[in-house]
């Protein structure tokens, strides 16, 4: 059977429903809440564990996509060492949560990994530059800086095929996902594992927060596609909930049954 790694959704997004509370205007967004509410924060990693299930592996990714210690020093008064140590213990509350999961489903042997979540430099500065064209060029098919987005990929890929795992992009609009790989593999002998983490095709801005786009179109119905494209990694970022994931694996297991013969 082919092997699928699903990953979580949107940190952020789903411990907004937990707490009843947006934290889009937080400097440090969902960040806060490793100091603030861990119990929150081992419950939100166990809202995705909860619907994460296919045959292969199941990431699980820390709250730590708006932490850094320059942020914690100044917004929660921490010291160097103490920032460190927090961005530790979000590994620590992650592995907790995989622990309380295994235990509770008597699934000791079930492969989830943990991985680290490391923001842009836009995500620190809080202005919304991460959405806004700093990092993607309108056209779609380009990164920030202006280099085609699938030259650049092949060349990372190329030079650390040994230490990547797969390459991707997280936090766009499901629509430009087929654009931006659809023939991204097309001629190579050794096809690079790709990753899709996209939000829910809804624009952000500080003003009016998430709005319009593709909102309320069912990332569901992509899936297949992206699978039968090669895509072998997909998650789901900003306003991707529990819930979306859990569709997501349902498409992605019965893709598994059709393929396993
Ligand atoms: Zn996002």
């Amino acid at each position: 059977m082919k092997e699928i790694k699903l990953l979580d959704g949107g940190f952020g997004s789903q411990i907004s429903k937990r707490i009843d509370r947006l934290i889009d205007d937080d400097v440090l967004w969902s960040s806060r809440l490793l100091s603030t509410n861990k119990a929150e924060v081992i419950n939100t990693h166990l809202d995705f564990l909860q619907g994460l299930f296919v045959a292969g592996s199941n990431v699980i990714s820390t709250n730590t996509y708006q932490a850094s210690i320059d942020g914690f020093m100044k917004h929660l008064k921490l010291s160097e060492s103490e920032s460190y140590d927090l961005i530790k213990e979000a590994v620590d509350l992650a592995r907790k949560a995989v622990s309380i999961y295994k235990s509770m489903n008597n699934s000791e042997n079930t492969n989830i990994l943990v991985a680290g979540s490391v923001g842009p430099y836009g995500a620190f500065l809080h202005d919304g530059s991460e959405y806004t064209g700093s990092y993607k060029d309108s056209d779609g098919k380009s990164i920030a800086s202006g280099e085609d987005f699938q030259q650049t990929v092949k060349k990372c890929y190329k030079m650390n095929p040994d230490q990547l795992l797969a390459v991707g992009a997280n936090c766009i609009a499901p629509g430009t996902v087929e654009q931006l790989f659809c023939d991204i593999n097309v001629g190579e002998v050794y096809p690079m594992p790709l990753l899709v983490y996209p939000n829910s095709g809804e624009f952000y801005n500080k003003e009016m927060g998430w709005h319009g786009g593709e909102a309320g179109k069912p990332i569901e119905n992509y899936i297949e596609n992206w699978l039968n494209m090669g895509i072998t990694w997909i998650g789901g970022c900003c306003r991707m909930y529990a819930e979306n994931i859990s569709k997501i694996q349902q498409v992605i297991l019965k893709w598994q049954m059709q393929h396993s013969k």
